[in-house]
């Protein structure tokens, strides 16, 4: 009998209010059923919005070194049970294990390192211009954050919001994806047994409608944190703006690899595969444009093709398996129907191109890696996101079309350049419009104590990762200390009068 699992609020785990619950199945296996979760509702958001904000006052005073400690415990638990959340997040989420160990092992890398960050949390002292008077800067919890996470990164991507929020002193509630709320649950879990008091961490499962928009609107929320598509972005955009309330964003790309004549193409080839078919494509970071000197055209696309018809495709607990399925039946449509735009646009397809139903891959959500060539940078294929594992490959002149191609887009995710000239690569690092840009790496594979977020359509300013993640969920507060004992004017009293000037 599969398990029934709850909302975790104010310490407790609790059904949803109206008793309903919602499936929660294995993409790689359909018959495999993992739980049942609460589909619950703006109520349940309430409760949990209630309790995150009456635990807020003890929290935010409770100096930020102890909370780090408990941080510093969530990495400890997660350390010791990183193999078993590794495997129930392939199960439940199909990313082969390998990249499932790597999930867990980012959340465990952004503990400490945000733990350690309890205790700098800097501001900033500066001189005052005026004597017997100081100047610096605190930072402060903004409030309750409501987090709102997608599913490619199940375990990753709470971690990123709730560590830095709670070491700042917020309180939050987590609104996890709805196919992956088994490896939230276990998060939650987690920071329950590190010893988190109540109400300071609440889960809340169900729909983007039922719980994430009701989350966005309360008005006990004062910082939301939203990882996910462009389009739910804006409506969460447009929410926080009617209100003024401060939201993170964190959306979309259209990443693109340029491999230029002088490239190791070895390397690039590598870098290829990697950026477009791990994880099934569907990483914001994934490579899903190949932006290819005209010269090495013809000899990358042969050599990509021949790998990618390589990979092998399945159930990622099974040995050598280098590639999951899709996270579930609309998006391996949404995929089927870019092939056809792309068909339809004119562009080659030269490998997969359709579902893969081999053997037992028949029972889940499997589909090819993908390559298509003699692909402009007007098509579809070449500008919306896609989300699997279709890479787009764009032949070009020289350097400068590359980067022309490469900021043709919307997205402003990752980027990547394959060269061995120096001066091309700092000027592709310098021109390229996007958050982040790998030289001779390709276009994924962050990490923790580094800034991660987009430009342009993929982002709203704000970053994760780093201590640049503490911005979002804190106010800056500059404080002057007079100790003069006298009325001193800024820019009045420490300039010379007129007349006393030379
Ligand atoms: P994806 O395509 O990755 O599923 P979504 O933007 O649809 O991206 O979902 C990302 C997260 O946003 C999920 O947790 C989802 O439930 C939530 N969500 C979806 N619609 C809304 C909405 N209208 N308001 C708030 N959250 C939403």
């Amino acid at each position: 009998m599969p398990d029934r699992h709850r909302n975790f609020i104010h310490g407790e785990w609790r059904d949803a209010r109206s008793g309903l619950t919602f499936p929660d199945i294995n993409p790689s296996d359909t018959d495999d059923l993992i739980g049942f979760f609460p589909q619950s509702g703006p109520e349940d958001v309430d409760d949990a919005v209630t309790a995150a904000a009456n635990a807020l006052p003890a929290w935010r005073r409770t100096p930020a070194p102890k909370r780090a400690e408990l941080m510093f415990r969530v990495g400890e638990i997660m350390t010791r049970r990183k193999e078993e959340l590794s495997r129930l997040m392939t199960r439940e989420m199909g990313k082969v294990l390998s990249e499932a160990r790597g999930d867990v092992q980012e959340a465990i890398d952004t503990a400490y390192h945000i733990a350690g960050e309890g205790r700098r949390l800097h501001g900033i002292t500066t001189p005052s211009e005026l004597p017997d008077k100081w100047a610096m800067t605190i930072r402060q919890p903004i409030g309750v954050a409501g987090l709102i996470t997608p599913w490619n990164f199940p375990i990753a991507i709470p971690t990123w919001k709730s560590f830095p929020a709670l070491v700042a002193g917020c309180t939050v509630v987590l609104k996890p994806a709805e196919d992956t709320p088994l490896c939230a649950t276990e998060l939650v879990r987690v920071f329950h047994e590190a010893g988190f008091p109540a109400g300071t961490v609440n889960l809340v499962h169900g729909g983007g409608p039922d719980v994430g928009a009701p989350l966005v609107r309360h008005k006990d929320v004062g910082v939301v944190s939203f990882t996910g598509s462009s389009e739910v972005g804006r409506q969460i955009a447009e929410s926080c703006g009617r209100a003024l309330k401060r939201c993170s964003l964190e959306m979309g790309g259209k990443n693109a690899q340029i491999v230029l004549e002088d490239a190791d193409l070895d390397l690039a080839i590598q870098g290829s595969l990697w950026g477009a078919f791990a994880t099934t494509g569907q990483r914001c970071t994934a490579t899903s444009r190949i932006i290819v000197q005209r010269s090495i055209h013809d000899r990358y696309v042969e050599r990509l093709a021949a790998e990618a018809a390589r990979v092998r495709i399945g159930y990622g607990l099974e040995d050598g398996i280098q590639m999951g399925p899709l996270i579930n039946e609309g998006q391996r449509t949404t995929v089927a129907k870019y092939v056809d735009i792309g068909k339809a646009e004119g562009a080659r397809l030269v490998c997969g191109g359709a579902a893969y139903r081999e053997g037992r891959c028949a029972r889940g959500f499997f589909f090819q890696p993908t390559v298509f060539d003699r692909v402009t940078p007007s098509m579809r294929i070449a500008r919306e996101e896609i989300f699997g594992p279709v890479a787009s490959v764009i032949a070009v002149d020289d350097l400068d079309q590359a980067i022309q191609v490469l900021n043709g887009t919307s997205y402003g995710l990752s980027s990547s350049i394959y060269t061995r000239d120096v001066a091309g690569a700092f000027r592709a690092m310098s021109e390229i419009e996007c958050g982040i840009v790998y030289v001779n790496g390709p276009t994924i594979g962050a990490e923790t104590h580094l800034p991660f977020g987009g430009w342009k359509d993929t982002g709203n300013g704000h970053r994760e990762g780093g201590v640049s993640a503490f911005q979002a969920f804190t106010e800056e507060k500059t404080i002057y200390v007079d100790y003069s004992g006298r009325l001193q004017r800024a820019q009045i009293d420490n300039q010379p009068a007129l007349e006393s000037r030379p």
